[in-house]
Parts: structure tokens; sequence; C-alpha cells
């Protein structure tokens, strides 16, 4: 009878525990530490410390009995420490400061950059932590080695079809600049938006590449900005627009203008910035399903990539060697990928 009667009590001990978890875990958060260490350190004394009374022929069944209790109650007790454990952590979160509100923004809106950052694995464009090594980094980067729809690639041999039309529709919007370490990177408030064949994508970023990262016919250009959109179910659409030399973009200009001096700080610029500006006057487009150019190398990535290139000067364009002098992946193996081209 021990045993069961000895469970029956640490049910009822445990009672509270299961409950409290439902009902109160905020307000049991912090003495919940407290009681992990108390109660079972306890219950089991309390099995040791039962008189026995038992003749000495019983004694050694008796004896195993008891051990075997010990050992339940030990277990118990464990499972409880192990439960209000659990409690504890997902009460945690809860108590914890808030994420510095100029970090949050850049990370969140990157989405490129999310999760490797969130692995704290370090990776760049040359050397033991370049391109050819992302994929082993971590092995949330295991498509930058497998993927079979990876970007950037060599745009050549179109399909030329009648495309969906483009339809942007950009606002004077606040901007923010920031150096990623990888880039530079504009977050962009709400209310920027790319139909295309019947879907909504929202702009959330854009960034640049230097050189540029996709090539047509074996092309290369002087830079080019990925404009990152992202729709309701967080689908990723990235409109690519080429940037060659010639004359200064004042759209360009205006991002330059607030260019951090310090890396992962976020400089929110005065002046609004209207994206339309930054579009070629012709929105013919390359498009084709890929992948982040940048770790985690996730695929699923419908890209465009307007056929017309934009101007920004050598002076704008020197400006961003100096932060990023090479900060472009490898072109990727097509592998019979199906790539269609306006008209
Ligand atoms: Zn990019």
């Amino acid at each position: 009878m021990r045993l069961p009667s000895l469970l029956l009590a640490l049910l009822i001990v445990a009672q509270p525990v299961f409950s409290d978890t439902v009902t109160k875990p905020i307000k049991q958060a912090s003495s919940a530490k407290e009681e992990a260490s108390a109660p079972p350190k306890e219950e089991p004394k309390s099995v040791k410390d039962a008189p026995v009374k038992e003749s000495k022929a019983e004694a050694a069944a008796r004896k195993k009995e008891a051990q075997a209790a010990d050992e339940l109650a030990l277990k118990i007790a464990e499972r409880l420490a192990a439960i209000r454990k659990d409690k504890e952590e997902v009460a945690k979160p809860v108590v914890r400061p808030p994420i510095r509100p100029y970090v949050a923004p850049s990370k969140k809106v990157s989405g490129v950059d999310d999760k490797s950052k969130k692995t704290a694995k370090h990776w760049s464009y040359e050397g033991e932590e370049g391109p050819l090594a992302w994929g082993k980094l971590n092995p949330a980067n295991i498509k930058c080695d497998l993927g079979e729809r990876q970007s950037p690639i060599d745009i050549r041999d179109g399909i030329k079809v009648e495309l969906d039309t483009l339809n942007f529709d950009y606002k004077p919007s606040q901007f923010q600049v920031i150096d990623t370490g990888h880039t530079i990177q504009v977050n962009l408030s709400a209310g920027n938006y790319l139909n295309v064949s019947g879907k909504n994508f929202e702009l959330n970023q854009l960034h640049f590449h230097r050189p540029s990262e996709e090539r047509i016919n074996g092309k290369g250009f002087e830079m080019v900005a990925h404009l990152v959109h992202k729709d309701r179910d967080a689908k990723l659409a990235v409109v690519a627009v080429l940037l060659e030399l010639g004359d200064a973009h004042p759209v360009i200009q205006s991002i330059w203008n607030n260019l951090p001096l310090e890396k992962n700080e976020l400089v929110k610029a005065l002046k609004n910035i209207d994206l339309t500006q930054l579009l070629p006057k012709r929105h013919d487009y390359y498009t084709y399903m890929g992948s982040l150019t940048t770790p985690p190398c996730s695929e699923g990535v419908l890209w465009m990539v307007m056929k017309e290139p934009v101007q920004i000067s050598a002076d704008q364009a020197a400006i961003f060697a100096r932060l990023y002098p090479h900060n472009a992946r490898p072109i990727q193996k097509t592998s019979g990928r199906i790539i269609k081209e306006s008209l």
C-alpha cells in the first residue's frame, strides 16, 4: 500500500503546479524558482522518515519496497522540478526587457538576414566565411550548399511572353538607413505595395550589392538595388533594379546623405523618399524563382529583374564602394529553371 498512497500524496502535491501553469503563469513566475528547489527535497525525505515497524522477516522485502518508493519519489520529484523549470522558462520572456527598439526594425525587416543573425554565425563575402562556406557555417544554411533554385543567376535564354504588369504603388515614405555589416539597407515605413498577378506584396526594405549579383547574358552591372517585398503569407518578391554609371540619382543621393556613422546604427531620415523615382521608365522585366542571396539562402523567392538599368554617378558608386567594394554572391546554377521575360 505504500506505493499507491505515496503516489496519491505526490499527485496532490503536484496538482497546484499543473493548475498554476494553466491559470496563473505570469503571477507564479517569481515563486517558481523557490518551489523548484524546496519540495522535491522534502518529498523523498518524508518517505525515508516514515515509521517502519515490520518484523525482521519482512525487513528485506520492506527495505526493498522502501527503496523502490524512494526511487519513485525521487523520479516524481525530479519530474516536478522539471515541470516547474519549464514553467519558469515559459514565463521568463514575459519579464525580459524588450529588445532595443533600434535593433528590432532592421532584424524584422531584413528578412533575408534574420535567421542567420539569430544563429550568431558570422558570414562574409570572402575568405573562410565566404559564399562557398555559408552552407557549412550553420545547419540552417543548408540550402546555400544543396539548394537547386538558388540566386543570383546569369539570366539568359528567357522565354519571351507577355508578362503580367508590375503595378507599383509606392508613395513618399519615411525611411531609415542602416549599415548591416553586409550592405547598406533602407527600411521603409508601411504603405508601399507591388501588385503582380493578383498578389499584393508590401515593400519592406531595399539594399545594395556591388557589383550587381545578377547578370544578363553574362553582363554584370556596377551595382544593383534589391527591393524586398513580402505578401501576407510572408512570401518574398524581390525587384532588382540594375544600376549603371551615368548621371547622379537623387534617390541614391538622399539615401547616401543619411549613411550611418556606425554599423547597425539606424539613422532616421528627416525627409521622405519616393521609390517610384528609383524605378526605370520601362517596366519590362525578367522573372524566375530563386532564393535569398544571403544566408540562409531560403528558396521560394519570386525574382523580377528590371530590364532597363537606372543610372547613378561614379561618385555615388564610389561612396558605396568605400564601404562595400564587393558584396555579391557568385552566380548559381540555373538547373533547368524557367526564366520568362517581357516581350
Ligand atoms: Zn540583395
